[in-house]
């Protein structure tokens, strides 16, 4: 399988300059250190660390919204810092991000959706087929001649995603898309991604703090002080409970409380995702009430 995203030793430093006693200083921060990542086509990879990690900075080289300090990252084949590729790797790669308020650009939805193809140049014809095609995949067609700021948060997030599948890129980069939102739209955003990826073949880099929006990744991938510290299936990444608290975080529920009922001794499975199979081992637990 061909490669949506690789690097190798991408290390990228943000330059921060202020005053000190009426004299610039320039301070240097280590964002990423050194990164190797393979993101297959094609492939779900959820990206978890605590804030500061570098996420989102990974994220905007994705885009080449910013480009390695050192090391090299190919978007689909294309080295980010070459200067010539630069559209081709935005319109391979396509960003949604946390605030969807700041990515609404119309004051009519089918207006924003459009608003990426007509900057590319596309002909209005096949604009307006993209346009409906992008609505209709987020399930928000009747809602194409409203404004956007009449929507709620779940809705206007559907649009960014709308307005991102209308470039027709191969992969979607989404940085924490649900943190605002509330569970429904949550629920929502995380469906659409999902059918995006198992039934139109897109390659989905999510990044977010929500543990169960993970447990359908093909991959987790989980960044530390700007190094990957782990990576590996839903399953292999999640159920190491105390090596994922020690990097900050959670895990799923459930996944929790397998992992509490086994340190008490009950004969349950450590590697516990969903609602779904922990009611399943609970059911082929002999229980002596
Ligand atoms: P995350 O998305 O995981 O919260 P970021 O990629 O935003 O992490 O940040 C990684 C590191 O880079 C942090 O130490 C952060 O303070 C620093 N950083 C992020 N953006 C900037 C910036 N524009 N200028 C200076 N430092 C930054
Ligand atoms: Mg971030």
């Amino acid at each position: 399988m061909a490669d949506m995203v690789k690097t190798e030793n991408l290390t990228y430093e943000y330059k921060v300059t202020y005053e000190r006693n009426g004299k610039n200083v320039t301070k240097k921060v280590l964002a990423l250190n050194n990164i190797n990542l393979n993101i297959e086509k094609g492939s779900f990879v959820a990206v978890l660390g605590h804030n500061g990690s570098g996420k989102s900075t990974f994220a905007k080289h994705i885009n080449a919204l910013v480009k390695p300090t050192s090391g090299t990252l190919w978007i689909n084949g294309y080295d980010t810092k070459n200067e010539e590729f630069i559209w081709d790797i935005r319109q391979s790669a396509g960003m949604v991000f946390q605030n969807p308020d700041n990515q609404i650009v119309a004051t009519i939805v089918e207006e924003d959706v459009a608003f990426g193809p007509e900057n590319l140049g596309i002909e209005p014809e096949e604009i307006r087929k993209r346009v409906d095609g992008a609505i209709s995949a987020v399930g928000m067609e009747q809602f194409k001649k409203s404004m956007p700021a009449k929507l709620s948060g779940g809705q206007k997030q559907r649009i960014a995603i709308a307005g991102v599948l209308a470039m027709k890129p191969e992969c979607i980069v989404l940085d924490e898309p649900t943190a605002m939102l509330d569970p429904e739209g949550r629920k929502d955003v995380i469906d659409i991604i999902t059918r995006l990826n198992k039934e139109e073949g897109l390659t989905i880099v999510l990044i977010t703090h929500y543990m169960d929006e993970t447990v359908g990744a093909d991959r987790i991938v989980v960044i530390d002080d700007g190094n990957v510290v782990m990576e590996g299936t839903p399953r292999q990444v999640l159920v190491q409970v105390d090596k994922m608290k020690s990097y900050g975080l959670d895990v799923p529920q459930v996944t929790e409380i397998a992992y509490n009922l086994r340190k008490k001794g009950i004969d349950i499975p450590a590697d516990i995702l969903t609602p779904e199979e922990m009611v399943g081992a609970i059911c082929r637990l002999k229980l002596k009430i």
